[in-house]
């Protein structure tokens, strides 16, 4: 599981049984508990039996919209703080910008890697709960999340918002492939109409600003980036 991730309790709402157990096994693989619920029905009894702390919702369902079911659980006390992430089939814009009118945390379209549906909800999981990590060093550079300061071999930095938060995802996740996409979900949030060519140029920022200790930033071919602490 990634440092930034402790267990979590999750419940996939979902009526197509193998994707539901591709995202049940990705999840149980990386330590969290994971229950499943085909349809709004189903739903309804998990969300009263074990209390989710994340819910990934599929939108088109045999008893309804996934959307409803969204609207429904926002206006709930007991469960409008527990973080939504939509999956559906439909990719144009208008349906996201609806999705997150809905009150959804995040909305991603089928088909979908699953390590962006985990960078996803890490990044959710992070902007609701909070990180579980204070700090982390690697490679001469320190991160305090808590004072949110920056130093390269003791020497304070000055990064935007973007390029620290860009930068915290690659130290959380060291050696990690970050698609462009899974890093505009992760740092930018829901902003939806960002393009991937900000995230080019964010990461061209920050290594700048790094100097000589941004070199385990790279480039992965057609891929997306990672951070090398390694070889
Ligand atoms: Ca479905």
């Amino acid at each position: 599981m990634p440092e930034f991730m402790r267990q979590l309790t999750l419940l996939i709402v979902e009526d197509d049984i193998l994707n539901s157990e591709i995202v049940k096994t990705a999840f149980q693989e990386d330590g969290h508990i994971v229950n499943c619920a085909a349809s709004l029905g189903e739903c309804r009894d998990e969300l009263e039996k074990n209390k989710p702390e994340v819910i990934i919702l599929d939108r088109g369902l045999p008893d309804g919209d996934g959307f409803q079911l969204c609207l429904t659980l926002k206006k709930d006390p007991r469960f409008k703080a527990i973080p939504i992430v939509i999956l559906t089939g439909r990719a144009d814009v208008r349906e996201k910008i609806l999705g997150l009118r809905f009150g959804a945390d995040d909305y991603l379209t089928k088909p979908f890697a699953i390590e962006e549906l985990r960078a996803r909800v890490g990044a959710v999981v992070r902007r609701v709960y909070g990180g579980a990590e204070t700090a982390v060093s690697l490679c001469g550079i320190t991160m305090d999340f808590k004072a949110i300061t920056v130093t390269v071999k003791g020497r304070p930095l000055l990064l935007t918002n973007r390029e620290f938060e860009l930068l915290r995802v690659f130290m959380e996740s060291p050696n990690n492939v970050f698609s462009r996409d899974s890093l505009i979900a992760a740092v930018w949030h829901n902003a939806v109409l960002t393009g991937s060519k900000v995230v080019d140029v964010t990461v061209m920022n920050l290594r700048r600003k790094l100097g000589g200790a941004g070199s385990p930033i790279c480039a992965v071919r057609s891929l997306g980036y990672k951070f090398r602490s390694e070889g």
